[in-house]
């Protein structure tokens, strides 16, 4: 039988028990013994899978009570100074204070992984950092898999990856390679002596656009490692590795992986692929819940099996850390759809069909691999459609430009919203309070009827604009008491889509996300918001601010079916939303906030990619806004992006108003919207909303007289950085109170011909994801 693998397996737990037994341990409620039970029961169960699926190995190294790339920090011995804990007696408690932050210290930066949902935490490295060794927690889980009887393949952030990703303060990174090398030599030296046979070094770095000296590096660093340990599999994935072919085929190492769903263009040039090197496909997609279609599969690599024999490998295409965990929980899912998936534990099964196929021929696994075809023909009748009415549909794209100017549009909205100076407003989320989630609990249990809880949500959302009224808030919004999640609201509605009941997949520490399948034509049957807004609005005589999860926004966070563009997704997505647009202008909404905090995420990871994505996700989102008239304002809204690659595309996307987080770096976010001359409104976030602290109004004063250097007054708005459904009202109140004083304060200077602005400000330092749609 050809080898067959995985490149890592969930770790939250098919009931999220890990994310709940950490809370719990934060909290006090579970001692450190109780924590660790569970991982192990955890990593016991996951094994156990892998090894009755058929797998050859199981995967260890892959779990983490944070993430696993603060993990290789403690396991190598290099923990950022500032927090002074010694790597070798490190305590878990230290360990949660490195990924959360203690009283004295901020939490390392959190960044997303690759293009991933999942956030990993940057290691901070400097000239001192010495890579002496830490807690070497993974030899006790690589030991508790041996004494279990599996067969363990150990897997290990590269070298080069943990490098490229780390903070590297005052030192050039690649000048860190001669103490980090052989820090890992003697890991590796450590892992062969305890029974690991192969260990897998993950360098998806080598799916981005790599400098040369980057490139040059590989070889010299794997020499010195394969050295060490004869049996290392090198594994790339996310993206294509075919620039890097030559040198993956020259390296030292006895095994390549390559990720050929996202990469599969390296196929026809893995033919001359060197004899006796073990050459590792990742043909099971671990990036989406599809089912893979075997047989395609199967023609595609049956040639390169027949030339290297058992030299071939099968696996998933990367860790299915990114997929939700078994798909035997979903039992409300219709009957085509289901057939159409394949979650974490289902693809252990397609890896090991395949390998059966490939060495012992098709017919053995005849019935296998017909039920999957057909499996996969009923999830083709579901999904099925007119190929030539949608693509008429996309090829007709109504009017995307605003009718008028962005200049002349504000005349209008002068006139129609009557706003002051500096007008201040809120991203749209009020708290989401123990009250609205136990209401949503007992209507979704049945036990609320819908009438009532309704009735319950009109009362949250009249109580939202009282107090937005109190505190004298200029623009207001209706709270989104009603919604559980800024992208489920809208998946539940949506024709097409479908929401799961587990599919909870992790997003950082303990936090997950549960993205809707997208498996069919997007449509929107009927309104989705405007009942609850025109309600609001009846409420109050300032405008209420409509409020939309935009296109690119749905696209990112979802499953899409990978039988057709994502384009074609994002599209029909923007055409559902362009329809809720003009409803909501048809009822008197004056002002609509289309979110897209995912449109930075959505960037590929190769710069040739970028601009056809760039293009799609700017035509999406203003064939959105273009279903109002030119006197109903545009908002969006972005929380935790790196503007610097996208601001032109931001520009085009033509919003009227942009309110954008701020607190983790104001100074430069700022500067480069002010460098570009970024042409119509923003709100600089003037607090961070990711902590219960409540600012002092000097401070968003402070901030505010800074971003009037950049932006004119009569473009600036005054807003929090992102949506308060995280926090509790007495902080919430607490800090728009202080928020309107800052501004009002602001009002009165301008208003005296007083310029205030200030040039420096202190760096902020947040925490790099995002709660907005998070649990
Ligand atoms: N309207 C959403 C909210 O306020 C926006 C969140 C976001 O885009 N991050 O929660
Ligand atoms: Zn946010």
């Amino acid at each position: 039988m050809l080898t067959t693998h995985i490149l890592g397996f969930p770790r939250i737990g098919s009931l999220r028990e890990l994310k709940f037994a950490e809370e719990r341990f934060w909290r006090g409620e579970l001692d450190e013994a109780g924590l660790l039970a569970v991982g192990r029961e955890l990593r016991l169960r996951h094994w156990q899978w892998q090894n009755s699926a058929g797998l050859r190995f199981v995967s260890v190294g892959d779990f983490s009570y944070y993430d696993t790339v603060l993990d290789t920090a403690v396991l190598l011995g290099a923990l950022p100074a500032r927090f002074g804990f010694d790597a070798k007696t490190l305590t878990r408690s230290q360990y949660f204070e490195l990924a959360r932050g203690n009283a004295q210290q901020p939490a390392c930066e959190m960044t997303k992984w690759f293009d991933t949902n999942y956030h990993y935490l940057k290691p901070e490295f400097d000239a001192h950092t010495r890579f002496d060794g830490g807690q070497s927690w993974l030899l006790d889980e690589l030991r508790e898999a041996r004494l279990a009887g599996f067969t363990p393949k150990v897997q290990l952030v590269g070298p080069l990856t943990l490098l490229k990703l780390a903070r590297v303060n005052g030192v050039e990174a690649l000048a860190l390679l001669p103490r980090l090398v052989p820090a890992y030599v003697r890991l590796l030296l450590t892992l062969q002596s305890e029974g690991a046979d192969w260990v897998q070094i993950d360098e998806p770095i080598l799916a981005l656009d790599l400098p040369p000296a980057w490139l040059a590096a590989f070889a010299p660093v794997y020499r010195e490692l394969a050295d060490a340990h004869p049996h290392i599999l090198l594994a790339s994935y996310f993206g294509s590795v075919r620039p890097h072919l030559d040198l993956l085929k020259a390296l030292p190492v006895a095994g390549v992986h390559v990720d050929i769903v996202r990469g599969g263009d390296v196929l026809p040039a893995l033919a001359d692929w060197p004899q006796g090197k073990v050459l590792s496909l990742g043909a099971i997609d671990g990036r989406n819940v599809w089912k893979t279609n075997l047989d395609a599969v199967l023609d595609l690599i049956a040639p390169l099996q027949a030339r290297l024999g058992d030299a071939l490998w099968i696996g998933t295409s990367c860790s299915l850390l990114h997929v939700p965990i078994d798909l035997a929980q979903e039992t409300a899912l219709a009957p085509g759809l289901r057939d159409g998936l394949s979650f974490a534990r289902q693809k252990l099964t397609e890896v090991t069909t395949l390998a059966r196929a490939l060495s012992l021929g098709r017919s053995v696994c005849f019935s296998t691999l017909e039920a999957q075809r057909n499996a996969l023909t009923n999830f083709r009748a579901l999904a099925g459609r007119d190929d030539a009415q949608v693509a008429a549909r996309l090829a007709n794209l109504p009017e995307v430009e605003r009718g008028l100017p962005y200049t002349e549009r504000a005349k209008l909205h002068h006139a129609r919203l009557q706003l002051p100076l500096l007008p201040t407003t809120t991203i749209g989320s009020f708290p989401q309070t123990d009250a609205i989630r136990k209401q949503r609990a007992a209507h979704k249990r049945g036990e609320l009827g819908t009438a009532d809880y309704e009735a319950a949500m009109r009362s949250e959302i009249a109580l939202a604009v009282q107090r937005q009224e109190a505190l004298g808030i200029d623009m207001l919004v209706h709270g989104e008491a009603e919604r559980s999640d800024m992208v489920d609201y809208f998946a539940e509605q949506l024709a097409g889509v479908a929401v799961c009941q587990h599919g909870w997949v992790q997003s950082y520490g303990s936090r997950c996300v549960k993205p809707p399948l997208i498996w069919g034509d997007v449509s929107r049957p009927k309104s989705m918001t405007v009942a609850w807004t025109t309600y609001a609005q009846s409420l109050t005589p300032k405008p209420m601010k409509g409020m939309l999860t935009g296109p690119v926004t749905l696209t990112q966070w979802a499953f899409v079916r990978n039988d057709k563009p994502r384009s074609e997704v994002m599209l029909q997505l923007a055409l559902a939303l362009r329809d809720e647009v003009a409803e909501l202008d048809a009822a008197g909404i004056a002002a609509i906030q289309i979110d897209e905090p995912a449109f930075r995420e959505g960037l590929p990871l190769k710069q040739v990619d970028w601009q056809s994505y760039l293009d799609t996700a700017v035509l999406a989102f203003k064939l959105s806004a273009a279903g109002c008239r030119p006197e109903t304002q545009i908002h969006t809204h972005m929380c935790y992006s790196d503007f610097e690659d996208t601001l032109a595309a931001i520009a085009a996307m033509d919003a009227d108003v942009i309110t954008i987080e701020t607190s983790r770096s104001a100074m430069a976010l700022l500067d480069a919207f002010g460098e570009f001359a970024y042409p119509n409104e923003i709100g600089p976030g003037v607090y961070d909303i990711h902590s219960p602290r409540v600012p002092p109004v000097e401070e968003m004063t402070a901030l505010l007289e800074r971003a009037l250097t950049v932006i004119p007054a009569q473009r600036l708005w005054v807003n929090p950085d992102c949506g308060l459904k995280t926090r509790g009202w007495a902080e919430t109140e607490a800090a728009l109170a202080n928020m309107l004083v800052a501004t009002r304060q602001l009002r009165t200077r301008l208003a005296q011909g007083e310029t205030p602005y200030r040039s420096a400000l202190p760096a902020g330092h947040g925490h790099g994801a995002c709660d907005c749609h998070t649990a």
